[in-house]
């Protein structure tokens, strides 16, 4: 906590006890700067975390003055629970950015420990789920990503994501592990695999063909790719 916040974490507590009030300037200076000191490695808020909510709490229960030691207490132990709680895997799918031959090497303990520091500060949410990381979902998964190829890491692939909206969705579909239009031809417009489905227009003045990309598959190809899809999965399932 900034010594701002310490400041606006005492007088909340004094509001809620009155018997914690100061009147002398000197005593006030030195309170805060105790509180400052104990409290700097303890934030303000984080994910599940409310310093003052934790303060409050702790004057609702009980009958003593609150001490900074009752508020950076329940911080370290929230703070080992979120830390348990973090799976902390290291999946190439999951970090495409660290080098997958220097994934035990210094990036991988780098980006594994400014992860645990993020965590562990508040500023990024555990990750408390698995991610799909092996069985035959995991190498479709993977299959299907390679497949499109051309590696980005995900913030800047994120950034792109609004300029090259069909790409952004294949990726997603490949994360997802969902049937993709775009796998199969389209027996509708004839669109080749890849390419997106077509609408025909005619121009009325010289009667010319035109075909323009539509941003939706026809029914038809996304009931292909779908059919395509659980084929592909059942047999992986077979071979598992
Ligand atoms: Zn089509």
């Amino acid at each position: 906590m900034t010594p701002r916040e310490v400041a606006a974490l005492i007088a909340y507590v004094v509001k809620l006890d009155p018997r914690l009030a100061l009147d002398d300037q000197a005593a006030a200076g030195e309170r805060l700067a105790q509180w400052c000191d104990l409290l700097s490695d303890v934030p303000a808020t984080a994910h599940g975390w409310d310093a003052a909510r934790t303060a409050r709490d702790y004057i609702a229960r009980n009958p003593y003055r609150i001490q900074p030691s009752d508020v950076s207490r329940p911080w370290h132990t929230h703070k080992a629970d979120v830390m348990s709680r973090h799976v902390g895997t290291f999946e190439p799918t999951a970090h495409p950015e660290i080098d997958p031959d220097d994934r035990f090497g210094n990036a991988y303990v780098a980006a594994l420990r400014a992860e645990r520091v993020a965590i562990a500060s508040g500023q990024q949410a555990p990750t408390t789920h698995r991610a799909i990381t092996a069985g035959p979902a995991a190498a479709e998964v993977t299959r299907r990503l390679a497949e499109l190829g051309e590696y980005m890491p995900p913030t800047v692939a994120q950034a792109l994501a609004q300029f090259r909206p069909q790409r952004a969705e294949r990726e997603r579909l490949a994360r997802d592990n969902a049937p993709d239009p775009l796998t199969v031809a389209c027996t509708w417009c004839d669109a080749a695999e890849g390419e997106p489905c077509r609408g025909k227009s005619v121009n009325p003045r010289n009667q010319q063909t035109r075909y323009r990309p539509l941003s939706k598959a026809h029914p038809c190809r996304v009931e292909d790719a779908t059919a395509a899809h659980l084929a592909r999965n059942n047999r992986q399932e077979a071979h598992a």
